[in-house]
This record gives C-alpha cells, structure tokens and sequence, in this order.
C-alpha cells in the first residue's frame, strides 16, 4: 500500500472519478469500532457509520472472521448452483421476521427493483394487465436506478433522465391525500417508515395503521423499503416490529451486509409465490462472503443487544434535547435527525469534521447514524462536540 497525501488523493480523485459525490474533505484510511483515522492518525468519531451500513463499526472481529473464513472457502458461485451461507442467512431472516421467501441481490436500489416487480407480478397473475400502479409517499427515497428514481417522490430528482418508468404516484403521508392516489390501478404501496435521506421523518402511526388496513382490504401489497430502517438501526430489527403491521414486502440492504454490499428483498404470505424461475435474478445477488459477513451481524441483533441500542438511543436523545440551538429531534433509535435552528446543516457537518466528528445531512437536517456499537465514550465525545459546533 503506498500512502499518498490528502491533496493528492484529493487531485486524483477529481481527474479520474466520475463527479458524482460532494466529498467531505478527509480520506479515512482505519479505525476500529466507531472511531476512525484519516492518513495522518487524526481520529474521528464515526456518526455516519459509512450511511448506516457498518452496523458493528469499523473492524468488527467478529464479522471479520466471518468474512475470511469465507473467503478462505470460496468468494462467489453464482446462482446456478447452491451455496451454504445464503441459505443460512434466509433462514435467519424468515425466523426473525415471519417472511416467507427472501430474494437477494447487491444494494438498496436493487432490493427496490425486486419489490417492484414483485408487485406488478403479483397483480398481474391475479388481475391481468392495468394495475400496476405504485402510490409512494413525496419526499420518499428509494433509490438511484431508474425505476428506483421513479419510485422516489422527489421532484428535484425527477430532471435529466427522462422519460422516467411509469406508474408511480406520489401521495403526502396523510389519510387523504393517500386515499386520492388510490385508484383501481394501484397494486402497491411502497414507503419508508422513517424517510431516511429526506430529513429522518418517521411517519405518523395512525396514517401507518391506514395505510396497511386499506391494502389489506383492496390486495393491494404493503411494500416497506426498510433499507436504511433496517437491521437493529431504530432499536427493532426493523422498523415495522414498531409499527405492529405485517408488510407484504420488505426490502433492505446498508446495515444487513455489516459493509459488504448486499440487499434482500423479503417476501411475506401473500407475495411468497410471486417468482418463478426466469423472472428475476442477479450475478452477484447472495454472494457468499457478503452473506457470511451478514448472518453474523444478523445473529447478534439478538432481543438483549436491541434493548441495549435503545438505551443508547435514550440516552443520546436527551443529551441532543439540550444542546443549544437544537429545535427537534426526531427519527427512531439510532436513526437520529437534529432539527436546527437558523443554521445550514452542512455547514454545521463541515464544523464537526473539523473537530473530528463525522455527521451526515438530510436535507435541512443534520442526521446521525452512529454504529450500533458505539460506547459511551464515543458518544459523550461527540455530543462535547456537537455542543461546541451548535452554541
Ligand atoms: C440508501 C437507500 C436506498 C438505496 O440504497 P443503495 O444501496 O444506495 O442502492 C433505498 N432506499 C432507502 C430508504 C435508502 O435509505
């Protein structure tokens, strides 16, 4: 490994990556748990933690012995032939969750993609052709592919791509605002029940209980896009359990693979039919290091380990209550958004890197997603310095 200084890097990246990241101005290179190094030792409090995505921080032994033991076996089969952690792993899930079937491929976006054509197939082989309409909720995030973009009910990312896939509807998280987008068309509801990028919005519960009693009520399915809600991150293993409904779909993806990527599209009674084979597939979907890493974090979001992140999450919450200038502080556990007054989320980001914390942004809100891991130390360092940024 050659080490390269920070302006180096920084000049390299420009020439010759494609510009499609706003980059934080720091190049991680290690770290353990969440605390993090760039190449000149300086440390960082990791409340990112990669977007939700290394559940047990940085170097997680465990997990990384997962990985190598994996590795050492066999990296990659393909699906045309069996492999033993993938199907560990969909067992897993269905113990703990009561799906019945599990799809799984590489990202968020692509566990979305399954859920929708799981959706209009599910309506097709009931109803024929015409209902495939999806109703997702505006400022909703599903994802960066086409379809995925689609889905998301943001206009600013509705430019540049057109056309875009048809069939999406956009309703505002209200009885009914979501009861004129119905239509005989519709096959789906797909929502996040915490919007994650677009300010970590949980969603209001009597409209959740609406939500999923209509469905029922018309078959139309309940797809909950849990890819950044998911695996341990709201203090449930996922969000739903909060919410006490039973989904039709659930997606997830960022915390499931502990940093490798992986996405699962879950499928619960009604929906566990719907692929056959020749209907969807991926080259590198369950590959079997990725899997390997994900039952052992999956295997440790055990009732106790949940209970602990819930206390955590207590505990941060007051603290953030009353440092200066917060206005609110909303999302569930660990998926945490600050409501601040008068000042721009990103600059308040780039002010806690400077003082060696690393915060996310979510539209006008600063959004924390610390790992799950993170210890009491880290967190009273971080919150010394979030009020050091915020007074
Ligand atoms: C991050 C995210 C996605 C997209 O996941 P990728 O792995 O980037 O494709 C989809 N939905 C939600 C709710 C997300 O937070």
């Amino acid at each position: 490994m050659i080490f390269m200084d920070f302006e180096t890097v920084q000049q390299q990246d420009k020439a010759y990556l494609a510009g499609t990241y706003r980059r934080f101005p720091v190049c991680l290179t290690e770290g353990s748990g969440a605390t993090l190094k760039d190449e000149t030792g300086k440390e960082y409090i990791d409340f990112g933690s990669g977007i939700g995505v290394n559940a047990f921080g940085v170097g997680d032994e465990v997990w990384k012995n997962a990985v190598i033991e994996q590795v050492n076996r066999i990296q990659h089969a393909s699906n045309l032939y069996y492999t033993q952690p993938q199907v560990r792993l969909a067992q897993l899930l269905i113990e703990k969750t009561g799906a019945k079937k599990v799809f799984f491929g590489n990202s968020g976006a692509e566990a979305n993609e399954c859920a929708i054509k799981v959706a209009r197939k599910y309506s097709f082989d009931r109803y024929g052709e015409g209902r495939y309409e999806i109703v997702t909720l505006k400022n909703s995030f599903h994802g960066r592919t086409i379809a995925t973009l689609s889905a998301t009910g943001q206009d600013a990312l509705h430019t540049n791509f057109m056309p875009f896939l048809e069939g999406f509807t956009y309703a505002e998280p209200t009885i009914s605002d979501l009861e004129r987008h119905l239509s005989p068309k519709t096959c789906a509801v797909m929502l996040e029940l915490v919007q994650g990028e677009s300010g970590v919005r949980e969603l209001d519960r009597a409209f959740v209980d609406y939500v999923a009693e209509i469905c029922k009520e018309r078959d139309i399915l309940l797809i909950v896009d849990e890819v950044q809600t998911g695996n341990g991150r709201t203090g449930k293993l996922y969000a739903y359990q909060h919410y006490g409904i039973t989904p039709d779909v659930v997606t997830t993806a960022k915390g499931l693979g502990g940093g490798l990527p992986l996405g699962a599209c879950m499928m619960f009674e009604r929906t566990q039919n719907v692929l056959v084979p020749g209907s969807h597939g991926s080259t590198f979907g369950g590959n079997p290091v990725c899997c390997a890493g994900a039952y052992s974090v999956l295997s440790r979001l055990t009732d106790e380990f949940l209970l602990e992140v819930q206390g955590k999450a207590a505990y941060l919450r007051t603290h953030l209550n009353h440092l200066p200038n917060v206005e609110k502080v909303t999302g569930i556990g660990l998926m945490i958004g600050l409501q601040i007054k008068d000042r721009k989320a990103s600059e308040i980001a780039a002010k806690c890197l400077e003082r060696g914390l690393l915060v996310l942004t979510a539209h006008e809100r600063v959004r924390l997603l610390p790992p799950l891991c993170v210890t009491k130390r880290e967190m009273d360092d971080a919150l010394n310095i979030l009020k050091e940024v915020l007074s």
